[in-house]
């Protein structure tokens, strides 16, 4: 004798009071399809005599366990109190409230994306953005695609497929995620010769590699890492005129690409992307959401008769740039071209602040939890920029028994906080909070001391 038809009904359970709230909430479908298997386990789990038959109410609790899990969402806002500005897994740059509105604008309504208002035909996806990029670097031409990396392997395929691309064995760099250079470079049928020793590449052994198979020379920036010692390496300029005088094309992956001067911060000079184009790189190309602070994007600026074969060839199809993108990128960018970059974008709010700010913030963090020690501490640019480098600030510590339990406790609140462990102790870097986030920070941070 068994106690199976004890169990409820799948219409007696979307009778009751709670399986109409869960209709409501989460459709009719999707609400029978959680109670089925809920209880589908557990009439297996009694036919292996794990457990006992559940009650309609104990079914009920269980279906909404999993209607929760199945339409939480797995991409949401968390805190950065971990002090690195452009973190990749969390998303890099945060827009500005400009750049936010842009994409509101253009996301919720159709918009002007392909079409020119003064003729009222069909126009192109491509010109968004453009003349604030060409007025802004004083370039001829520009180009936006979805991502840094679709933007340099559209370089080379457009431009030196089949052919030769001369590279200093210095700069193969892997960025993380997969792009690895000599990876791209051989997506895009170019083929790679490298040059040079790891530490030391002369001006000669590029002349030296050229051949009629060469069509460009490529610099990468070496976003991430550093090489230290007994290191030379020649200047773009240097590099550009070699290519020219023999008839070829120079490239400049700059990976993060400052508009700005990062040497004010007291940091290491992020190259920027005016000095690529002055030194006379014929393309250069950079990511919208690292050091630009804006959105997901590769940027291509340079010589205009480069970017129309660049925008014809059908890989720029492929990589094109999502309207939400343009629209934010235009935002941030118009921050530049009005000089209000750092009071307006994130990454370089952050990277003004000065460290007694942060200090302050800690202070007032510590006196609202009455907990907590302040401690000078220091603050990363991350992103694929600017590696080793870092600035001073003041975080707010906790010396607790178990820090790696704190850290998940912090994740696994509603207002998830992304902390780090140092010496020991688990530390809160202000200087990567966003100010509306500080109220939930501290609630968390309650939640979790107690
Ligand atoms: C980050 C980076 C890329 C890739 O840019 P994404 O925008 O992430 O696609 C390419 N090259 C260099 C040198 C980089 O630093």
């Amino acid at each position: 004798m068994n106690d199976l038809h004890n169990l409820p009904s799948v219409d007696a359970l979307l009778r009751t009071d709670l399986g109409e709230t869960y209709i409501n909430a989460y459709g009719h479908d999707l609400t029978v399809l959680a109670i089925r298997e809920i209880l589908e386990e557990a009439r297996s789990a009694y036919l292996a005599q794990e457990t006992k038959i559940p009650g309609q109410q104990e079914v009920l609790e269980r279906a909404q366990h999993r209607l929760h899990a199945w339409t939480s969402p797995t991409l949401y806002p968390v805190i950065n109190a971990s002090g690195v500005i452009l973190h990749t897994n969390l998303g890099r740059a945060p827009l500005s409230a400009e750049a936010l509105r842009a994409i509101q604008d253009v996301g919720g309504q159709f918009s002007t994306l392909e079409f020119d208002m003064e003729k009222g035909e069909r126009g192109s996806r491509l010109a968004h953005a453009n003349d604030l990029l060409t007025r802004l670097l004083d370039a001829e031409a520009a180009l936006v695609v979805n991502n840094n990396a679709s933007a340099v392997l559209l370089m080379l395929k457009a431009l030196a497929s089949g052919q030769e691309v001369v590279i200093a064995r210095s700069q193969l760099v892997e960025i993380g995620g997969g792009f690895r250079i000599p990876n791209v470079m051989r997506q895009s049928g170019a083929k790679l010769v490298e040059v040079g020793a790891t530490n030391r590449v002369h001006l000669s052994d590029y002349e030296q590699a050229l051949s009629v198979e060469t069509a460009a020379i490529l610099r990468v920036h070496r976003s991430n890492f550093a090489i230290v010692g007994f290191t030379t390496e020649p200047q773009l300029n240097e590099i550009a005129q070699v290519a020219h005088k023999n008839g070829l094309l120079a490239f400049d992956d700059l990976g993060s690409g400052a508009l700005l001067d990062t040497a004010q911060y007291g940091l290491e000079h992020e190259p920027m992307v005016q000095e690529s184009l002055a030194d006379g790189a014929d393309l250069v190309c950079f990511s919208g959401d690292k050091l630009l602070g804006g959105p997901q994007a590769g940027i291509l600026v340079g010589r205009s008769e480069l970017i129309d074969r660049l925008k014809i060839h059908p890989l720029a199809r492929a990589v094109r740039a999502d309207k939400m993108a343009l629209a934010a990128l235009s935002a941030t960018l118009l921050h530049y071209l009005k000089g209000e970059a750092e009071e307006k974008i994130p990454v370089w709010q952050m990277m003004a602040a000065p460290a007694e700010d942060m200090r302050q913030r800690a202070e007032t963090w510590r006196k609202a939890l009455g907990r907590g020690e302040i401690l000078p501490s220091r603050s990363t640019v991350g992103g694929g920029s600017l590696p080793g480098e870092s600035l001073p600030t003041f975080a707010l510590t906790f010396r607790v028994s178990q820090p790696h339990q704190f850290l998940a406790a912090l994740r696994a609140s509603p207002s998830p906080v992304i902390a780090r462990i140092h010496d020991e102790k688990v530390l809160l870097d202000p200087r990567t909070v966003l100010p509306h986030q500080e109220e939930d920070l501290l609630k968390t941070l309650e939640s979790v001391l107690k």
